[in-house]
């Protein structure tokens, strides 16, 4: 799949966004050069992808999905994150403009979870709004959620949610260090040894519901390749398993093991924190005094 970068601009501001202090050059600014790229690489039964930032805040994407369609392109995906397609007008113009796929990120099974990883309140509502809009109108739906330290330990739930809305695949992948999560990584990036269980959880029961998976940069099945941008960059998994948290030490970025990256003090005796709290063992400088004695028996 050919991918066309609309711009950088988006109305999200997630904690692990990689695009973060990119450079611009590639991105087209306006209508006439989105349209140009496009037609750069539209061929007959073509198909491609367009990519951001958030492509659906670019003024030319219409147009340039049209004339995509018209140079013989059979497969239009747009990534997003899908919260201007809560609008009904704008989510039936991408339709008759030829789009047939939406890959749309979904960070959270709650509204609480969702908007912290976005950092906009109310965006939980309207990307869960937008889905069921595309959904309802014929798009095939691909969600992409990406890994942090807040929402592994919930992904079994976003499976199910993204199952529920309609989702033909899901793709799960870890947050990297670049960009916004690259300034605070330590907060965003769930160590490995902690989020691969979950992961493995995710996987099985995303077979079970039926969802076209790729994850950590694998697909599971060929059908995964019209569902997300970038695919063709992406390799199969092997049958039946969870790609790189199998073997120790193979996941890509993950955080340091406690005590390899922390630093920590030598442990303390308790004489020594005696030392160190005196009011914790004696109680005198405790409100009320000293603690109240064990009742005797
Ligand atoms: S929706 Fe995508 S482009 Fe927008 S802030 Fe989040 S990660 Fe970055």
């Amino acid at each position: 799949m050919e991918l066309i970068s609309t711009s950088f601009q988006c109305n999200n501001h997630c904690i692990f966004c990689a695009q973060k202090g990119l450079s611009a050059e590639k991105f087209a600014k306006d209508e006439n050069t989105l349209i140009q790229k496009t037609l750069e690489v539209v061929g007959r039964d073509s198909k491609i992808a367009f990519v951001g930032g958030e492509p659906t805040l670019h003024p030319g994407l219409m147009v340039a999905v049209s004339a995509a369609k018209e140079a013989g392109a059979s497969h239009v995906l747009v990534q997003t994150n899908g919260r201007r397609l809560a609008y009904e007008s704008f989510a039936r113009s991408l339709k008759d403009a030829g789009v047939s796929a939406l890959d749309i990120s979904l960070q959270g099974s709650t509204p609480t979870m969702h908007d912290y990883h976005t950092q906009v309140s109310g965006s939980w509502a309207q990307t869960i709004l937008g889905i069921k809009r595309a959904r309802e109108l014929g798009f095939t739906i691909g969600v992409s959620t990406v890994i942090t330290r807040s929402n592994f330990r919930h992904l079994t739930e976003i499976a199910r949610l993204a199952h529920h809305l309609g989702a033909k695949g899901f793709h799960l992948n870890l947050a990297l260090p670049y960009g916004e999560a690259g300034k605070s990584w330590a907060r965003v990036i769930p160590s490995a040894e902690m989020a691969g269980s979950h992961l493995e959880e995710a996987v099985n029961l995303s077979k079970n519901l039926g969802l076209s998976l790729l994850v950590l940069g694998r697909v599971f099945s060929e059908d995964t390749r019209d569902l997300f941008a970038g695919i063709g960059l992406y390799q199969p998994a092997e049958k039946g398993t969870v790609p790189f948290f199998q073997k120790k030490g193979t996941v890509p970025f993950s955080r340091p093991k406690p005590g390899l990256g922390e630093r920590r003090g030598a442990p303390k005796t308790g004489a020594e924190l005696q030392k160190l709290f005196p009011a914790i063992f004696t109680g005198a400088e405790l409100p009320g005094g000293k603690p109240p004695s064990p009742v005797k028996k």
